[in-house]
């Protein structure tokens, strides 16, 4: 027997008409590169979109077919993103920062038949159109210089088109993850993923997005499905603010004039936003919660966070959990801990939130269960109905037995559930048969107050194998020494994981996610002689 309630399909379209509908004169607005604020508002937003869906039918483009952009974050990027979904085509989101072998596999494999793109990204677009058979048509976001400009594309369309129709499983968007090794592998998120991860990460214990929220996404839109803040931010009827530079000055400012309660950005927009107010004597903006993923956020970072009166919201996830899987939800003994526990928990990777179910297991080929005792390490699986299961264009599931998504994380779990990431598996550093966790280098090292940034990574010791290396930025005008620092490391870390040496440079490479590049650093300090 079935239940006998409505049976709607659960599309991300239904999100963009409640916010036309419920919160319609709610802003987005857009700091362009030029300088130039713009504003919209969710009704004008749903009525472009519908203008998109009309004007990619007059180009024959079929509910299926791949749409990409190549653009930084605005709100023509955001109609783009329901108009294309809302006809049922594919969005890929195209990261501008991959290399052209890169740009070239994807594209292709994608067989993308529609660019959208920033004219910033022009370069690009000429080097790479003989390369790029597939697209048939290319729209430039921001001007008419080279290719029809999307206010014009659109201008002539009534915007009164219907939504094509579709199960929830269709697929909506397209994300590939930057392929550490091998190609780049698609995640092809439903319709039914995205509004699913919606409904639970814009709830209290995940984002706490409401009404009177105003969101601004740091992280680009071409990264992780922007955290899913445009869905759940529709989802709330929240204000948007979007900037397509991102310049610490231009953020803050925006934080400041704009009202905004919700910033979501990786660890390096966090630390390039102190140093600002550090040279400027600016106080922190009455923003209520930072949202902070994509790479271990120091507790250095939590802390000035929380003493700034933010919650800091610690978020685990990658492109195949669409990405949001384990925050750092208040406990009920919230407030029974003292500040030094919790800014300890706000540090840690967080919980599974409703939907996501995490677990370690042995790294051996057996995949054994491990215990969560907060102490015993193990390779990190992830399932529940926002992960992947298998990726685009494969023939093989990428999930095993009970649809266990293994990370490519290695994790320690408490028994209360709190998952702490200790590393990559492939940036542990194997020295004389222990492993030293790269994390915990960093974290270390961060902590210290003369220190910008810090990756840790192995090189190759005679005799145990592998041994720590500790790549540091200091603060401008910082008097430290690598001793004095691996000193300052040495009530934090177990003495025989200390880095072997600690190297100082102007800047450490970072991947288009704004990620350290621990893949450039290997190559970098390759043949590195240890003193
Ligand atoms: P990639 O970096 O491979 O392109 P993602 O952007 O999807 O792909 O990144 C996913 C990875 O980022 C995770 O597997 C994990 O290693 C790392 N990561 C994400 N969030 C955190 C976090 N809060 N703390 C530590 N590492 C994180």
């Amino acid at each position: 027997m079935l239940g006998t309630m409505q049976d709607w399909e659960l599309r991300v379209s239904a999100l963009v008409d409640h916010a036309a509908r419920e919160h319609p004169t709610r802003e987005i607005v857009t700091h362009w590169a030029d300088g130039r604020r713009t504003r919209t508002n969710w009704r004008d937003v749903r009525r472009d979109a519908r203008k998109v869906v009309q004007a990619l039918r007059r180009l024959d483009i079929y509910p299926g077919d791949r749409v990409a952009t190549l653009a930084m974050n605005h709100g023509h990027h955001l109609v783009s993103w329901f108009g294309i979904t809302g006809a049922a085509c594919v969005l890929h989101t195209v990261n501008p920062r991959l290399f052209e072998d890169q740009l070239e596999y994807i594209v292709n494999h994608a067989r993308d038949r529609v660019l959208l793109y920033d004219a910033a990204f022009q370069p690009i677009v000429d080097r790479m159109k003989s390369r790029w058979p597939t697209i048939e048509h290319y729209i430039c976001f921001d001007s008419g210089d080279c290719a029809p400009a999307f206010e014009d594309w659109i201008a002539a369309e009534k915007g009164d088109a219907v939504w094509s129709p579709g199960d929830e499983r269709q697929p909506c968007m397209l994300c590939y993850t930057s392929g550490t090794t091998g190609h780049p592998k698609a995640v092809l998120y439903t319709h039914r993923s995205n509004v699913l991860h919606t409904l639970v990460t814009m709830a209290p214990s995940c984002l706490g997005l409401e009404a009177r929220s105003c969101v601004l996404p740091v992280v680009p839109m071409f990264h992780a499905n922007n955290w899913g803040l445009p869905w759940s931010s529709a989802a709330t009827g929240a204000k948007m603010v979007y900037s397509q530079v991102n310049d610490p000055a231009v953020l803050c400012d925006l934080m400041n004039a704009e009202g905004v309660t919700h910033v979501g950005g990786v660890p390096t927009v966090w630390f390039s936003l102190f140093q600002h107010l550090d040279e400027t004597g600016a106080e922190m903006p009455p923003i209520e919660v930072a949202l902070s993923g994509g790479s271990a956020v120091p507790a250095s970072v939590v802390e000035r966070l929380m003493r700034s009166g933010v919650r800091a919201m610690q978020a685990w996830g990658m492109t195949e959990t669409s990405p949001i899987a384990t925050v750092t939800w208040e406990p009920p003994e919230w407030a029974d801990m003292s500040f030094e526990e919790q800014v300890a928990y706000k540090s840690t990777q967080g919980r599974g939130i409703c939907g996501s179910e995490v677990r370690i297991v042995s790294l051996d080929d057996h995949a054994r269960e491990l215990p969560r005792d907060g102490t015993t390490s193990g390779a990190l699986q992830v399932r529940g109905p926002w992960t992947v299961r298998r990726y685009f264009g494969e023939t093989d599931d990428a999930v095993g037995a009970g649809q266990w998504f293994d990370t490519g994380d290695v994790a320690t779990l408490s028994p209360e559930g709190v998952l702490r990431l200790t590393d990559r598996t492939k940036d542990v550093i194997k020295s004389g048969g222990e492993w030293i966790s790269s994390v915990e280098l960093e974290n270390a090292a961060v902590g210290h107050s003369d220190v910008l940034e810090a990756a840790a990574i192995g090189v190759s010791h005679p005799r145990w194998g592998e041994r720590p290396i500790l790549i540091v930025v200091k603060r401008p005008g910082a008097d430290l020494s690598g001793e004095q620092l691996r000193e300052f490391m040495a009530s934090r870390v177990a003495k025989w994981s200390l880095p072997d040496a600690v190297e100082f440079v102007t800047a450490i490479p970072h991947t288009g996610t704004g990620k350290i590049s621990k893949k450039d650093l290997r190559v970098q300090y390759g043949d590195y002689k240890l003193p």
